[in-house]
C-alpha cells in the first residue's frame, strides 16, 4: 500500500534579489540556514520567475567570472537562453526544457550570462539553479559539465501528465544526469484535473517549486512561485492540478555530513574552508577572462 506523503511547508516566494545584472532571483534556501540542512542533498534553490528583459546592446549581462568548490550548480531553462563558460575549458548555451549540471569539485571559475543573441533580441526569462551538495569522498572530484538537452530526458506519460526525467528515476524511466549521491530532478506537467502518483523513498528528502498553474495536496493548494516540503511520512508524492500546472519535483537522500560554507565554497570543515581560500588566492581554479 502506497503511503502518500503529507506536505510539512508551503513557502511564499522570498523577495527577489539579482544576481549581477541579469538574474532576478528569489532565494528559497541558501546553504546555512535551517532549510538546507533539512534538504540535504540539496543546499540552495534560487528560482527565476517570468521576467521580460528589453533588448540590450550589453552582451554580457549576468555574473562574471566566480569561483565554486564542493558541490554542483544546476540550472534549468524554462524560458529564455543561458550560457556558461568555465576554466576547465566547458562552456555552452542552454533553452527552453535544457539542463547545465556543473560539478564544481575541487574548484572552477564560472560566468553565468544570458546568451548574447538572447540579449540582443531581449524577452522573457524563466529559469532555475539548484545547488547540489557532493558527498565528503567527492567534494574534490573533477570538475564536470553535463549539458542535458530537452530531447535527451526521460519522458514518462501518465494520465492527464508528462514527466521529465532529468535526473534519477521515475515510474522505471531514467534521466540523463550522472550524480554523485541518489538524487531525483523531475519536470512534472499536468492538466487541469489531473492527479498523479510518484514514488520516492520515505528516507529521501523531497520537495517542488510550483513554476506553473495551480497545484493541490490533500486540502493545501499552491501556486505558480510557491515551494512546497514534504514530509518524510510516505514513499509517494500526490500532485492535483486545479489549473493546468507545472512544477520541478527535487528529491533525494540526505547527505549525513557537516555543511561549512564560506560565500561559493561548500565544505565539510573550517580548514576545508580556509584551504578552497589559499587555493582560490594562488590560481588552483584556473583562469577565465571576463
Ligand atoms: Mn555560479
Amino acid at each position: 500500500m502506497v503511503q502518500v506523503r503529507n506536505i510539512e511547508s508551503i513557502i511564499a516566494a522570498p523577495e527577489p534579489h539579482w544576481v549581477g545584472d541579469g538574474f532576478r532571483v528569489h532565494g528559497y534556501f541558501s546553504v546555512e540556514p535551517e532549510l538546507a540542512r533539512r534538504l540535504s542533498p540539496f543546499l540552495l534553490l534560487d528560482y527565476h520567475a517570468p521576467h521580460v528583459y528589453p533588448p540590450t546592446t550589453n552582451l554580457r549581462r549576468g555574473v562574471g567570472p566566480h569561483p565554486h568548490r564542493g558541490f554542483e550548480t544546476v540550472t534549468l531553462a524554462l524560458e529564455g537562453s543561458v550560457a556558461h563558460h568555465d576554466s576547465a575549458g566547458h562552456g555552452g548555451v542552454i533553452g527552453p526544457g535544457d539542463v547545465q549540471w556543473m560539478t564544481a569539485g575541487a574548484g572552477v571559475l564560472h560566468r553565468e550570462y544570458h546568451d548574447a543573441e538572447f540579449a540582443r533580441r531581449g524577452g522573457r526569462m524563466h529559469m532555475l539553479q539548484l545547488w547540489v551538495d557532493l558527498p565528503r569522498a567527492s567534494k574534490l572530484t573533477a570538475p564536470r559539465y553535463q549539458a542535458l538537452t530537452a530531447d535527451a530526458m526521460g519522458v514518462l506519460e501518465l494520465d492527464g501528465a508528462v514527466v521529465r526525467v532529468i535526473a534519477g528515476e521515475c515510474g522505471g524511466v531514467r534521466g540523463p544526469a550522472q550524480t554523485f549521491s541518489p538524487v531525483t530532478l523531475l519536470d512534472v506537467s499536468l492538466r487541469a484535473g489531473a492527479r498523479v502518483t510518484l514514488d520516492v523513498p520515505s528516507a529521501h528528502n523531497a520537495a517542488l517549486l510550483v513554476v506553473d498553474g495551480e497545484l493541490e495536496f490533500a486540502a493545501t493548494r499552491a501556486r505558480a512561485a510557491d515551494f512546497a516540503v514534504f514530509a518524510n511520512d510516505g514513499d509517494a508524492l500526490e500532485l492535483a492540478a486545479v489549473r493546468d500546472g507545472r512544477a520541478i519535483v527535487l528529491a533525494g537522500e540526505p547527505l549525513r555530513q557537516p555543511i561549512v560554507q564560506y560565500g561559493p565554497f561548500v565544505m565539510n570543515t573550517e580548514g576545508e574552508i580556509r584551504q578552497a581560500i589559499a587555493d582560490f588566492q594562488h590560481g588552483a581554479f584556473g583562469r577565465l577572462d571576463d
